[in-house]
């Protein structure tokens, strides 16, 4: 029993200890250890009679883990690792639970934990500093920090069967499966559900039951987990160097060391693709068929040939073709919804007494006294296993009532989705920890190695307030807002937001529909904690006698692919730009533009020339798909006038071809230095002159005809726009000027926020215009076309620009030049991302919006009203 009021002051409004832990998990076990290792007095509260969370509750039949055990074990302790040896590469849940009890006794834990008993409220104190927690037993206990490492997966779904009460038979959830044996043999037996718990129960119950019924809303992924022994390989590679090993874990994307793929699924051969699946699904490791190629989670099309190749395992296993049909997952992308690792699943379907019924075709209609009637029949079974699932990540957090400052409840703070700070903290609930919580890696990673990563985290964080004299600690609102907004926009580029998935709260009705996890994977996320600390706790207010103190901010700016490709150009160790020879530089795009992804396809792709201002130009045509005329847009592309060509924007063009159902002409224009200012600008309108001119041979609708360019390209549009117009023609429909350079001041704000470190740097822009234009050039409108004394009378316009983009406040400053002059103009800033962003087809794909926009931007200057038919 805690003993209460004897604080170390005993002064009344004192707290009764330090710390308050709520579970007694892997995360609450080790929570205690670290902090009573600390000198916090720690109590740990836990519902259940003993240690063990996860694994105390779920006993049903074939319970073990899917990470292996070797890895899914505690690191703290490196005695453990040698003194506990795993019987079976995926330990069972008895083996776990006697794993955590032996920690538990080892380090004499149950000393400071009170079982049966559950936490009911929590209310801060505001005037003494402190929580008040309320339990079952009536209690209350005062604490100066009260953590929830109450488990993501802990809290059963609330049953949303209608009569799943009136069943007179017996019934039994595999969340809270009974201490005692069960025995099915004889009897007729339903499962519903075939998430991973079913999964790995049903070929234990069919073992044992007369028959089998399987009700089964969505079929799921699965495959062999190949358990037996330890393999001798694995246990090497540990032994070899446990720390380095662990050190792996903690370094890797979801806690469990392995090699990261390079190569995409749709760049090779399918005979390569298969071999490589095949590999994976012969592992019989959870996470290898993600880690076949990169672009299994974001990309439909790869992840579509994974989902083929395991039905197509489930058609070779499975005899009935109906069954195995009903079995084969159709209606979302592998790896959405947890995927699972099983011994004999499919298998048992081929057993005689085993049938499946299909809850898609035939829904339950209610639980009845006997057994379950679905649309079309009646069913009696003797005994019904619930495998319906949790409340995950929220649940038990919000079953607490919790009240924070000013008395805001935490259910209303998160009734449309949880808001969080990195998954720790929660701003307005000063004190108040979550292990593993909301907008953290947690399930999507090997969960101890992610658990301990938060234990240190705020462990670590105690100690700083102790040494600092800090009482309290809590978030700032514009953190945590910008937290909350960098976990979606990394789902966002992921396939899991497709899915109806407990990941998106979709499982329980009437639960808000938002990404819960972090995607960005353990490593990015453990470094993002580092960093949070190593830049004063940024984000984070902190109050006590040691005086108030806050470093603002928000950590994650730049959307996450945008980081994503900025860290792998480091990582290559890619030159800059400028540092080379202008021949050097340019072999060194081409080189990189081959390792792009192609693009979509489009109805044909036509290479020839045309004749420009002082000779032939090369121009690409992309014509859409579908019955023409088309209109035309003329697209000039980026490469600062320097570098660049027909094919350095390819897949750009294809995009916008698709989109904009538009025909697409890329057209070359004269390089610098070899030929300056004003040759490109001076191509660029000879070749417009004589796209609009032999529009129709094109197979264009003539006097439709807009323009387009990327960056220097959208300095050649720009600046056409206004040649033709002072010329008097051709009409152009419509500019869309992406990220462009409209003025030759390097001085601006952007240019010194974003001058260094987002691929576009303010010297190599300097490098550019020096190839391109002497000084007194630069200053010319048709060089700065933002500098034009009138800007009427052009045409409708849209500027795209970038949060992170040298360029940002030029782009910026002519979409406003054109507004004030009259022009239709419409400035489109994009959030997160940088200068290379909207030409980065299918590689950063968060820019997949602001494309589309320029679709539709396009399809408005031509009067079509109709949406583009592009997936992403
Ligand atoms: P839990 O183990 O869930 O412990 C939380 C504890 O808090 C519970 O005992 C609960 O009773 C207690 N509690 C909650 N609320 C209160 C309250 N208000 N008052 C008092 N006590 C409370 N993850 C992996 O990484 N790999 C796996 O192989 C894996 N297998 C899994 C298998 C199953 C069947 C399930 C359900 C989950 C699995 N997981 C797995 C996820 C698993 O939950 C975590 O790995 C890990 O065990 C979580 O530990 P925890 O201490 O955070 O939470
Ligand atoms: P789950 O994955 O949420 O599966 C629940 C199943 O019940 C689903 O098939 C679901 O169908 C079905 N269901 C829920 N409500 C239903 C209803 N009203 N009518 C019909 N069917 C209904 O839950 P779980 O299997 O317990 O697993 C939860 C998580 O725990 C796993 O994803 C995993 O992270 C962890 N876990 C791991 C292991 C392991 O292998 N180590 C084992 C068990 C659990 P829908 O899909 O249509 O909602």
């Amino acid at each position: 029993m805690v003993t209460r009021n004897e604080s170390a002051t005993g002064a009344p409004g004192a707290p009764d200890i330090d710390v308050v832990v709520v579970g007694a998990g892997f995360a609450g076990l080790y929570l205690l250890y670290r902090l009573r290792g600390l000198g916090f007095p720690t109590k740990v509260i836990e519902s259940a009679d003993d240690v063990g969370g996860t694994w105390y509750w779920n006993r049903y039949p074939g319970a073990r883990c899917d990470i292996e055990s070797i890895d899914y074990s505690y690191s703290f302790d490196p005695e453990l690792e040698t003194e506990w040896q795993w019987s079976e590469r995926y330990a069972t849940q008895p083996e776990i639970l006697r794993y955590l009890g032996h920690v538990a006794d080892k380090h004499a834990l149950r000393r400071d934990i009170e079982f049966s008993t559950r936490v009911e409220a929590a209310r801060w104190d505001g005037g003494a500093s402190l929580w008040r927690l309320r339990t079952d037993r009536g209690d209350e206990i005062r604490c100066r920090f009260y953590v929830m490492a109450s488990g993501c997966l802990s809290l059963p779904k609330a049953l949303d069967i209608e009569g799943a009460d009136r069943f007179a038979g017996e019934a039994y959830y595999t969340s809270r499966w009974p201490h005692r044996s069960v025995d099915f043999s004889g009897k007729r037996v339903a499962v519903i559900g075939t998430g991973s718990s079913a999964i790995q129960s049903i070929p234990i119950i069919a073992q044992q039951a007369a028959e089998l019924t399987v009700f089964q809303r969505t079929p799921n992924f699965s495959r062999p987990a190949k358990n037996g022994p330890v393999s001798a390989a694995k246990k090497a590679a540990f032994d070899a160097n446990p720390r380095a090993y662990r050190e792996a874990a903690r370094m890797s994307g979801a806690g469990v060391p392995r090699e990261v793929p390079m190569v995409r699924a749709l760049q090779v051969s399918a005979a390569e693709r298969l071999a490589k699946y095949e590999e994976a699904y012969e592992s019989g490791d959870l996470l290898a068929l993600s880690g076949t190629f990169t672009d299994i989670g974001a990309n439909p099309e790869a992840n579509e040939t994974v989902c083929e190749f395991l039905r197509g395992k489930i058609r070779s296993i499975v005899r009935d073709p109906e069954t195995a049909e009903a079995l084969c997952p159709k209606n979302h992308f592998y790896g959405t919804k947890r995927p699972c690792i099983d011994t004999n699943y499919f298998e048992t379907f081929n057993l005689p007494h085993v049938r499946l019924v299909d809850l898609r075709k035939d829904p339950i209609r209610t639980i009845t006294e006997k057994g379950i009637d679905t649309a079309s029949r009646s069913f009696e079974f003797d005994a019904i296993v619930f495998a319906t699932g949790f409340d995950a990540m929220t649940g038990a957090i919000v079953a607490v009532d919790i009240e924070g400052r000013d008395g805001v409840a935490l259910a209303r703070k998160w009734a449309d989705g949880p808001k969080q700070y990195l998954g720790l903290m929660t701003s307005g609930f000063p004190n108040f920890f979550t292990i593993t919580g909301p907008g953290s890696p947690s399930v999507l990673s090997n969960m101890v190695v992610s658990i301990e990563q938060h234990v240190d985290w705020v462990s670590a964080c105690l100690v700083h307030m102790r040494e600092q004299h800090l009482t309290t600690i809590e978030p700032t609102p514009t953190a945590e807002v910008g937290w909350v907004q960098h976990v979606n926009d990394f789902a966002d580029i992921t396939l899991f937001p497709r899915a109806n998935s407990w990941y998106m709260g979709a499982n329980v009705p009437g639960k808000a529909r938002v990404f819960l996890p972090y995607v960005g994977g353990v490593d990015r996320y453990r470094k993002t904690c580092a960093e949070v600390v190593s830049r004063g706790y940024l984000g984070f207010a902190f109050d006590g006698p040691g005086g108030a103190r806050c470093s603002d901010g928000v950590i994650r700016r730049v959307q996450p692919d945008v980081a994503i490709v900025l860290e792998a150009i480091e990582e290559l160790g890619v030159p800059a730009l400028d540092t080379l020879s202008v021949e050097n530089a340019r072999a060194l795009t081409v080189v990189m533009a081959a390792e792009r992804p192609p693009g979509p396809q489009v109805g044909e792709v036509v290479d020839a020339a045309l004749p420009g201002a002082a000779g032939p130009l090369a121009y690409r045509l992309y014509r859409p798909t579908g019955a023409g005329p088309h209109p035309i847009v003329v697209y000039f592309h980026g490469g600062g006038w320097v570098l660049g060509g027909r094919d350095s924007d390819d897949p750009f063009c294809r995009d916008l071809c698709v989109r904009s159902g538009a025909i697409l002409v890329s057209v070359d224009s004269r390089h610098a230095p070899e030929s300056r200012f004003p040759a490109a600008v001076d191509d660029g309108f000879a070749a417009v002159r004589w796209i609009a001119a032999h529009a129709e041979a094109l197979g264009g609708r003539p006097g439709q005809l807009a323009v387009c360019g990327w960056s220097a390209g959208g300095n050649i549009a720009a600046v056409v726009c206004q040649l033709a117009r002072d010329a008097g023609g051709p009409r152009i429909a419509g500019q869309v000027l992406v990220t462009p350079v409209t003025d030759c001041d390097l001085t601006r704000e952007s240019y010194v926020a974003n001058g260094e470190g987002y691929g576009l740097t303010a010297s190599l822009t300097r490098w550019f215009w020096d190839h391109y234009a002497d000084p007194a050039d630069r200053r010319r409108p048709k060089a700065s076309p933002l500098r034009a004394a009138d800007l009427s009378n052009l045409p409708p316009a849209l500027v795209v620009t970038c949060e992170f983009d040298p360029l940002r406040d030029e782009g910026a400053a002519y979409a406003a030049a054109l507004a004030a002059a009259g022009v239709d103009a419409r400035h489109l800033p994009c959030r997160g991302q940088m200068h290379t962003s909207l030409p980065s087809v299918d590689v950063i794909r968060s820019a997949a919006a602001a494309r589309a926009e320029i679709g539709t931007a396009l399809r408005r200057f031509f009067g079509v009203s109709t949406p583009a038919a592009i997936e992403s």
